[in-house]
């Protein structure tokens, strides 16, 4: 049985976290274990601001920074003879490193994905030596040692899951089966010209999804800072439960929808591959956490999570009979793929088309869109402030009488409903409320269908 384990910035945030993150290895009963980390907290935020310096004296003061966190921590953590071979992969990686961040080129598109992929890589050796000193076989891996092949654009990388896991059979399942356990850097994988990729923020849990796929593992844990996926979020509802079990599908909805719990695109290739998916908390080893899985029957919890995603704008084009013209539609979806602008929901009318956006998304938008012939558009609108209320459950969208239900719980909230997405995903009905309304909506929303359920 093959698991692979994940453990996130807080996680190997410290000696005493990276010792207690070893046990939590070490103490697992799967016979072979692959640990992917990330970046020690902290650090990435710092070498994205490293990216940006222009000053020479900056960035050799950034880089003094960034060596005293990872050899204190390590001085802590090792002496002697470890300490000794510590230091000697530690300093290579450090001379490149400190290349990249002297003479790297800024020009280049892929540069800050060079930069601020490189925490990885130091907090991924420390792990493996912490592993080593307790008398494990472990190795630390880069993402190019293993294999991990990416593709797309700057800060917003895909796997390429085929060609990965082809090299990784060759690369890293023979050190698997051999009972060594690797420590690999999360976050970014190798483009064809073997410059690094990186898979957007928080994307060390799409990584161990990859490793998991490209391993046919039989298990992936995601350990991080959380109990699991909630019913709410927790700040806004306290009596917020943790969710055992989930579908995938039900998973990749919240995970999209605002809870922060997953990188949005880590259910994908463990989905491909029924791989089931724990999510455990680092802090608390002994809690079962939140499984996801092919749930084979379905659950008797209507609605299973209400997660939100705020500071959203709708934009309504208005047009003689637009739905008549789909080439006209194509065109504004056109424009606004200029920018790669993510559209979380849309909906159409006869003279009308609306898109919900990100608030930070506008301005370039209406700039795109005010270049379409103005004989074709009476009016653009704009509704800043709105939330998208997005309930997850399985059975949701297939029970008689739901929605009706959701939507009276929002007039209790005394809210507006501005947009409804309902039927695009089978598990998760989404509307737009005024921002001012998001938490009374979630409040009622919560209480109704989550905590009077109990
Ligand atoms: N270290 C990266 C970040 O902070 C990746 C991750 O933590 O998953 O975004
Ligand atoms: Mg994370």
């Amino acid at each position: 049985m093959i698991t692979v384990m994940k453990f996130g910035g807080t996680s190997v945030g410290s000696p005493e976290a990276l010792k207690r993150v070893a046990n939590i290895i070490v103490e697992h009963e799967s016979q072979k274990k692959v640990v992917v980390a990330s970046a020690m907290s902290g650090i990435t935020n710092f070498l994205v601001s490293t990216s940006e310096m222009t000053n020479a004296k900056e960035k050799k003061a950034a880089i003094d920074t960034f060596n005293d966190k990872h050899i204190n921590t390590a001085k802590k953590l090792f002496t002697g003879k470890i300490l000794d071979e510590f230091m000697k992969e530690y300093d290579e990686r450090f001379d490149k490193f400190k290349s990249i961040i002297l003479d790297g080129n800024k020009k280049d598109p892929y540069y800050k994905d060079n930069v601020s992929s490189q925490g990885e890589r130091f907090s991924t050796l420390i792990l493996s030596y912490v592993l080593k000193s307790m008398g494990v076989d472990s190795v630390a891996m880069t993402s190019e040692d293993c294999g991990i092949c990416a593709e797309g654009k700057p800060l917003n990388g895909c796997a390429v899951l085929d060609k990965t896991e082809t090299l990784m059979a060759v690369k890293l399942k023979p050190l698997v089966d051999a009972g060594t356990v690797p420590v690999i850097t999360g976050f970014y994988g190798m483009m064809d010209d073997d410059k690094p990729l990186t898979f957007g923020r928080g994307g060390s849990d799409y990584s161990a999804a990859v490793i998991a796929n490209g391993l046919n593992a039989d298990m992936l844990e995601i350990w991080t800072d959380v109990d699991g996926f909630m019913s709410a979020d927790p700040r806004m509802i306290p009596e917020a439960v943790r969710i055992d079990e989930m579908s995938y599908d039900e998973a990749a909805e919240l995970a999209y929808f605002g809870a922060k719990v997953l990188h949005p695109r880590t259910i994908e290739p463990v989905r491909m591959k029924h791989i089931p998916l724990k999510v455990k908390n680092s802090f608390k080893p002994e809690d079962p956490g939140t499984l996801i899985h092919h749930l084979g029957r379905h659950t008797n919890e209507l609605l299973k999570s209400v997660a939100v995603k705020t500071d959203l704008c709708i934009i309504t084009i208005s047009s003689a009979e637009i739905t008549y013209r789909p080439k006209m539609v194509a065109r504004i979806i056109e424009k606004m793929s200029e920018n790669d602008v993510i559209i979380y929901s849309m909906s159409t009318s006869l003279s009308t088309v609306a898109f919900l956006i990100h608030n930070n998304d506008v301005k370039q938008t209406m700039m795109k869109l005010n270049t379409i012939d103005a004989a074709d558009i009476e009016k653009i609108e704009v509704k800043n402030d709105v939330a998208l209320i997005c309930a997850v459950g399985d059975n949701l969208l297939t029970t008689c009488g739901v929605s009706g239900d959701i939507f009276s719980a929002v007039k209790e909230a005394r809210a507006n409903v501005e947009m409804i997405s309902e039927g695009a995903s089978d598990v998760s009905l989404n509307f737009v409320v005024p921002m001012s309304k998001v938490t009374d909506v979630i409040k009622i929303l919560h209480k109704k269908f989550v905590s009077d359920k109990q």
